[in-house]
């Protein structure tokens, strides 16, 4: 069995990742952190259209919830490889520097950053002996301009383009590729409170973007037609930062 791992997979940009892997013929393996309902209406979507995957709950921002729930599950299932591992878990939780707290500080840098090194280090392993893998992680416009009042996020997502370039670099010969996806306005649960309809007005698209339009890059990087594009940022915002 082939499989895929998607962090955050229940909701969002992330259920539209696990649907798009499913339709490439991946076992989707669909993690989330809390939302059970959520999740398994991914994985009732995946099924409606004829692929198959499973539950896998785990806090990224946990280390030894992850060590224990992704470790035990790759230790039961030695003869599934997980080929594909897209890191799209995140959160944002804003405030000016100024008032910043260390809690606001720690759950953006646990979540976004060391949630990749604590996943992507448990199913490396596996692709390394398997001589193939695809690494996505879902970064952000923010951490590659930055943005004010997100100091917390665009730092965890520049940490996370800095970490996809030096990987991908690690493990190219082992035909692993390691690529980082940046969305901009992506409409889904993290942006609902945003103001559209005065934002738009910056991009050159004149909308925000959809879920379904930042996973249509993501399926490509996962792809085996994109085995010579590694360590790459490929930006899906609509023109709005280049
Ligand atoms: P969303 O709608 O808020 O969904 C977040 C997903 O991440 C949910 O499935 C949630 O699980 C999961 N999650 C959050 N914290 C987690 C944790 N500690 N452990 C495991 N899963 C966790 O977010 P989204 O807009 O789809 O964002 C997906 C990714 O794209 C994030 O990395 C985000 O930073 C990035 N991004 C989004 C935008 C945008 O405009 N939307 C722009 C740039 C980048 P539960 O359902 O269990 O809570």
């Amino acid at each position: 069995m082939k499989a895929a791992l998607v962090t955050g997979g229940s909701r969002g940009i992330g259920r539209a990742i696990c649907l798009k892997l499913a339709a490439m013929g991946y076992y989707v393996l669909i993690n989330y952190k809390s939302n059970q309902q959520e999740a398994e209406n991914t994985l009732n979507q995946i099924k409606q259209n004829g692929g198959d995957g499973g539950l896998l709950q785990f806090d990224v921002a946990i280390r030894d919830e992850i060590k224990n729930l992704l470790g035990s599950w790759i230790a039961t299932h030695p003869d599934d490889t997980i080929e594909v591992l897209i890191n799209n878990a995140g959160i944002r939780d804003d405030s000016l520097m100024a008032f910043m707290s260390e809690e606001q500080w720690d759950g953006v840098i646990r979540t976004n950053l060391e949630g990749f090194y604590f996943v992507t280090r448990l199913v490396l392993d596996g692709m390394l002996l398997n001589r193939y893998g695809r690494i996505i992680n879902i970064v952000s416009l923010s951490g590659i301009k930055g943005l004010p009042g997100q100091v917390n996020y665009s730092a965890a997502k520049a940490g996370v383009i800095g970490a996809t370039k030096a990987l991908s670099q690690e493990v190219g010969r082992s035909q692993i590729t390691v690529n980082a996806v940046a969305p901009g306005f992506i409409r889904t649960d993290m942006t609902e409170n945003l103001d559209e309809k005065e934002l738009k007005k910056q991009i050159p698209v004149n909308r925000f973007g959809t879920a379904e339009e930042v996973a249509s890059a993501v399926a490509f990087l996962a792809s085996k037609e994109a085995s010579y594009i590694t360590g790459q940022v490929i930006s899906v915002n609509g023109g709005l930062y280049s």
